[in-house]
């Protein structure tokens, strides 16, 4: 079976060949699919919610980050173990001073790039870059539609003006624009205009009520989000149950994490997930220290969904977002069931149920 890229841009193209057969087969082989690169933790915005949010701010957040040169060999590596997608992420990507270098490395391997950026850094000098080595996806996050309500989140006056600067450059350029909604307490009031000017615009969209820990296991950025069951009713009245779908066929699934996709924090540790922190601490996974191969092995078994009997029987959980990585740093424990997402996918199925009722 062969997989053949047309051009360098969002042509790609898998011929003769399912989604489900392209797993299987990189489950057979252990290829992998997809490779991200966390180039930064540090961030120039200081979002209530976000998961690197100890560290964004600190110089010695900076001070241990992977290299050019590092980053160039994890891009090879990834290309060596069959990936053709890239993500490359942060916190901020673009508050590296060499980011077009890193970004010129990994187009001019073939990979089909997509670049979650904040926007707010994103200049005309980035974007007539990109126009001709063109991404495969931007994605922004959106904080809020109005100034007042983005820069509560973000913490950073000027940001919301940064940010519509941005991505106009973005859209000045024609390159491939995606906007995500991270709903919060703070912004759920403007998800219905998000979503309108999506539509107006023509711009793809997805949204987000998901909040996780951050990664040193504080539990603040929960105080944000919203009560699973107001949640649940938001989402259906804006996307409807199909949009809330996740792609699981079966209840008991194994994630594709550290299977088909890899990811490589800032200070150069692999992971299966950017959540999956390893437990295991004497486990092979500094890249600084190990090769690719030892540190891909050295990766804690393949993550599989939490198992609890009331899942079992539950219809429900194809509403439900539940993996490893986020029980993991929620409760310490990656089988359990987070709470927050079984209440979400049970309100979401009554809800349906009950709209069904009325007709
Ligand atoms: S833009 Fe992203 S990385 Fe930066 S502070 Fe906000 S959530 Fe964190
Ligand atoms: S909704 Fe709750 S019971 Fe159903 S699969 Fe998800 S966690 Fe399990």
């Amino acid at each position: 079976m062969q997989t053949k890229r047309k051009h360098k841009t969002n042509d790609y193209e898998i011929e003769k060949i399912t989604t489900q057969e392209l797993f299987t087969l990189h489950c057979k082989t252990r290829r992998l699919e997809m490779g991200m690169i966390e180039l930064t933790s540090t961030c120039n915005l200081r979002c209530l919610h976000c998961y690197l949010g100890h560290m964004t701010h600190i110089a010695s957040s900076k001070k241990n980050e992977i290299t050019l040169k590092e980053i160039q060999k994890y891009v090879d590596d990834f290309a060596d173990h069959g990936c053709y997608k890239i993500i490359l992420t942060g916190g901020e990507p673009l508050t590296r001073k060499d980011f077009l270098k890193i970004y010129d490395y990994a187009y001019t391997k073939d990979f089909l790039i997509f670049l979650f950026t904040n926007a707010t850094l994103f200049d005309s000098k980035i974007a007539s870059f990109l126009k001709d080595r063109k991404p495969f996806l931007i994605e922004p996050p959106v904080y809020g539609m109005t100034k007042d309500t983005y820069e509560t989140v973000t913490r950073v006056p000027g940001s919301y003006k940064k940010f519509w600067d941005g991505i106009h450059h973005i859209k000045d350029q024609s390159l491939p624009l995606g906007l995500k909604f991270i709903v919060l307490q703070q912004n759920k009031h403007e998800l219905f205009d998000f979503i309108r000017f999506c539509k107006e615009k023509n711009i793809p969209y997805r949204v987000d009520p998901f909040i996780h820990p951050r990664l040193n296991k504080d539990r603040q950025p929960y105080a944000y989000r919203l009560p699973p069951g107001e949640a649940a009713q938001l989402l259906y009245q804006c996307l409807g149950s199909e949009k809330l779908v996740n792609n699981r066929t079966q209840v008991f699934s194994h994630c594709s994490a550290g299977l088909v996709n890899a990811y490589i924090s800032s200070t150069g540790f692999l992971r299966a997930c950017p959540s999956l922190l390893e437990l295991n601490k004497k486990s092979a996974t500094n890249l600084r220290k190990h090769t690719f191969d030892e540190a891909r092995r050295s990766l804690s078994t393949r993550p599989s969904f939490p198992v609890e009997k009331k899942c079992k029987t539950c219809t429900a959980f194809i509403y439900c977002n539940q993996c490893a990585g986020k029980p993991l740093l929620a409760t310490g424990n990656k089988k359990a069931a987070l709470e927050y997402q079984c209440r979400f996918a049970l309100a979401v199925e009554k809800i349906k149920k009950d709209d069904i009722k009325v007709f």
